[in-house]
């Protein structure tokens, strides 16, 4: 850290400079991944490495081989960003879809460990939060396009659904800033509102359950914006209409414990009529299976609830059927 900020001395008065918190930013993004000391390292020094303050000579020297390597990797992945007249920006929708297909098998192809892959996407992700709210010129916009386009499909393939939402999100807002905006003043509650709400009526279930002796874990998760508009599109809906903005998941010991689970949930909130689904009687083509079924929550608010056992979960997440049932474009 302090080689950083060597690197980045403050000016008087000034405070830290934006290069030095970027810097900061991608080491903070990379340590909650919990990724290791050497991605750690390499993630604070890619910044001075990819403007060339720093060269990965200096780098082998003071830190090691193993952290020269990771940048050598990043260093080529940046190397493949789309020119100023090129690619990401231009096109159409199906010939830019081509090009970012074929930019991101060029960069799997460069990725020998799995972090190098971390510390670009953690860069692209503190890249694209430094455009901050009001900077959707052409070159916001190229930026965004090519996260959209080449690095959310990159996280979701690893599967760090963190920074592919996050990347999504930011995107989207100088992609279609209208619609960002739009959906945002649909939505009229903070992200933070939601997540509160998310947390409450989660704690709520999971003592209703356990009252009523079934062992259960509750989770749950608010949709970000971005998928909630993609989801408006794709099904030609309203947001009223869209009842997992909202949702808990509950996970139970066995088939007869889901059931049990899904009458506590509809003893504390209203069913919504229509809305319920039974995948474990009836499991989809792609074999998934759980309870779904969607409620009316405090405040008159929508909330669906996924119920199913350890099993399920896997075979949703981590089976075949994971690439289908949660629509990722892998
Ligand atoms: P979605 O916005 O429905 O495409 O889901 C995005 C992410 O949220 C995925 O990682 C899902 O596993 C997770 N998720 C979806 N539905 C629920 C739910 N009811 N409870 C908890 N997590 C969910
Ligand atoms: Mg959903």
């Amino acid at each position: 850290i302090e080689g950083v900020f060597a690197l980045y001395p403050a000016q008087a008065g000034a405070g830290p400079s934006p290069r030095l918190r970027a810097a900061l930013d991608i080491l903070e993004i990379l340590a909650l991944l919990g990724l290791d000391d050497e991605a750690l390292v390499a993630g604070l020094f890619c910044v001075p490495m990819l403007e060339g303050k720093l060269s990965l000579e200096t780098i082998r020297g003071a830190e090691g081989e193993t952290c020269a390597r990771l940048l050598a990797g990043v260093q080529r992945m940046d190397a493949l960003h789309v020119g100023p007249d090129e690619g990401a920006g231009r096109g159409s929708l199906a010939s830019r879809e081509r090009q970012g297909e074929k930019l991101r098998r060029m960069l799997v192809s460069l990725i020998d460990d799995p972090r190098v892959a971390l510390v670009k996407l953690a860069e692209r992700v503190q890249a694209l939060r430094s455009l901050g709210t009001r900077d959707t010129g052409p070159v916001a916009v190229k930026l965004a396009r090519e996260a959209m386009d080449i690095y959310a499909p990159l996280a979701h393939r690893l599967g760090v659904g963190q920074i592919k939402w996050e990347i999504e999100d930011l995107a989207f807002r100088h992609i279609h800033p209208a619609e960002y905006r739009r959906i945002a003043a649909l939505l009229d509650e903070r992200r933070t509102d939601r997540e509160r709400f998310i947390g409450e009526a989660s704690a709520r279930l999971g003592a209703a359950l356990a009252a009523a002796g079934i062992e259960a874990h509750v989770s749950g998760r608010v949709k970000h914006l971005y998928s909630i508009w993609r989801k408006m599109q794709r099904k030609g809906l309203e947001i009223s209409e869209v009842y997992d903005v909202r949702a808990l998941r509950v996970m139970v010991a066995g088939p007869t414990e889901c059931y049990s689970a899904l009458g506590t949930v509809h003893g504390l909130w209203r069913n919504l009529p229509g809305e319920f689904d039974d995948y474990i009687a009836n499991p989809k083509p792609n074999g998934y299976r759980s309870l779904h079924t969607a409620v009316m929550g405090e405040g008159g608010k929508v909330l669906e609830v996924q119920i199913r056992t350890a099993d399920m979960h896997r075979e949703a997440e981590f089976g075949i059927c994971a690439h289908w049932h949660y629509k990722g474009v892998d």
